[in-house]
């Protein structure tokens, strides 16, 4: 691993102040993943920012009926939370899939949507990976592909994103609370949070140099039943094949997002309200714009089966 400073950041402000006025740090909080990529040296920031101190760690009901998860949260107890469990089951669902119970002990809300993606190429230093070293290539394209994205890639990056709670905060329409260094805030919608891959898939998102998330806003709960299907070639700690987050009312319409199938959690307005016309209709619009590999094609089928089988249980 390669040196680096440390300091522990007292407010929100002094934090993204030291991540904008050091030259390639970064914040630091459950450490889940970056301190893995620190010790393989796929990042090797100057300076770390730790910013568990700043006690963003509360989740409140807010006044329009919805919740103001804070974003260091840690994994283990918003899936335990009472109200998530209770009005928003899909989070409990998605988070309880994901790692294992020790990494969500001290995974966090905000690392957990910002954390990196698992193609295998990412993590071989010894191979090409714009992800990694812009413009050096993409070894998955031609390569071990059977992981990654169907949909939503580029000619420069087909990752995946590899969070389960991200699938269920995109069902959810949440929006990500954000403070900058100038102090100012700013609300962004989930589904603009993860940037397109385009011809920077080095660039993940659309947070500026020192912007810092502070917490997750869901809004009111909007009923039915939720499920969270998650398939992986083992029971646990494996990320997904194909991941479905439904969100399903008594009349059959509803929501559905997708994981494991693209650069970021994967929803459609259009996909959604297809769902009433039945499985095959709803995942021909949602990957409509797919252009597997020959080695994951096999996700688009996988997703429409898994979707029927959700379909069926639930009666619709
Ligand atoms: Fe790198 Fe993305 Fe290609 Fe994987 S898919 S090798 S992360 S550029």
């Amino acid at each position: 691993m390669k040196p680096f400073s440390y300091q522990r950041a007292a407010t929100t402000s002094e934090a993204a102040q030291a991540v904008l006025a050091n030259d390639g740090a970064k914040f630091i909080a459950g450490g889940t993943n970056l301190l893995d990529l620190m010790k393989l040296e796929i990042e090797s920031p100057a300076h770390l920012v730790d910013i568990t101190g700043l006690g963003l760690d509360e989740v409140e009901d807010t006044a329009e009926g919805g919740l103001r998860i804070g974003a260091l949260v840690r994994n283990t107890a918003l899936a335990s939370h009472p109200r998530v469990m209770r009005d928003y089951s899909l989070l409990t669902r998605a988070l309880v899939a994901g790692a294992s119970g020790q990494l969500r002990n001290k995974a966090t809300t905000a690392g957990n949507l910002l954390q990196r993606t698992r193609c295998p190429y990412f993590y071989d230093t010894n191979q090409p990976c714009n992800k990694r070293t812009p413009g050096s290539g993409c070894s998955a394209i031609e390569g071990f592909s059977r992981m990654l994205a169907v949909v939503g890639g580029s000619q420069s990056c087909i990752a995946t994103h590899p969070s389960d709670m991200a699938v269920a905060m995109r069902a959810l329409d949440a929006t990500i609370e954000t403070v900058s260094p100038n102090g100012t805030t700013r609300l962004i919608p989930i589904e603009e949070l993860h940037a397109p891959s385009g011809d920077t898939p080095h660039i993940e998102t659309v947070l500026e140099r020192g912007e810092l998330i502070t917490a997750v806003i869901l809004p009111p709960p909007v009923g039915g039943r939720h499920v969270y299907y998650k398939v992986r070639d083992r029971a646990s700690y494996a990320f997904a094949l194909v991941s479905v987050g439904l969100i399903l009312a008594e009349d059959g319409t509803g929501r559905v997002a997708l994981g494991g199938v693209a650069p970021r959690p994967w929803r459609s307005t259009q996909a959604d309200a297809a769902l009433p016309s039945g499985a095959q209709a709803t995942m021909d619009l949602l990957l409509a714009d797919a252009n597997p590999t020959h080695e994951n094609a096999f996700k688009i089928e996988l997703a429409t089966r898994t979707l029927t089988g959700l379909l069926g249980q639930a009666g619709a």
